[in-house]
């Protein structure tokens, strides 16, 4: 476990940004695209990342499943940063809804 916690906590922007892998980089919809760019479906819909940014970081859709950016390039991964710090507990995760709120 402690191996999976460090290896997520030394992950810049920019890595987290390459393993997502957005096919085109250049390409990017501050509002929800009707159609996927990749394969013209009408299935995207917003991923959050906890800790990045308010709302959704980027589009996938539910059909071909590739990732879309909504920020640029840059800012996406300025918004990845953000999570380097970020410490969840995985262990506690699935068992976090029987917990009270903080
Ligand atoms: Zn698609």
């Amino acid at each position: 476990m402690d191996g999976i916690k460090e290896q997520y906590h030394s992950q810049t922007g920019e890595e987290v940004f390459d393993r997502i892998g957005f096919i085109d980089q250049s390409l990017y919809f501050l509002e929800r695209p009707e159609e996927c760019p990749h394969c013209g479906h009408h299935s995207l819909h917003g991923i959050e990342i906890i800790g990045a940014c308010i709302g959704s970081l980027y589009w996938e859709c539910g059909h071909c499943l590739e990732a879309t950016l909504k920020y640029s390039k840059k800012q996406t991964i300025r918004y990845l940063d953000r999570t380097r710090k970020l410490y969840i507990n995985l262990e506690n995760l699935p068992t976090i809804w029987q917990e009270l709120p903080n």
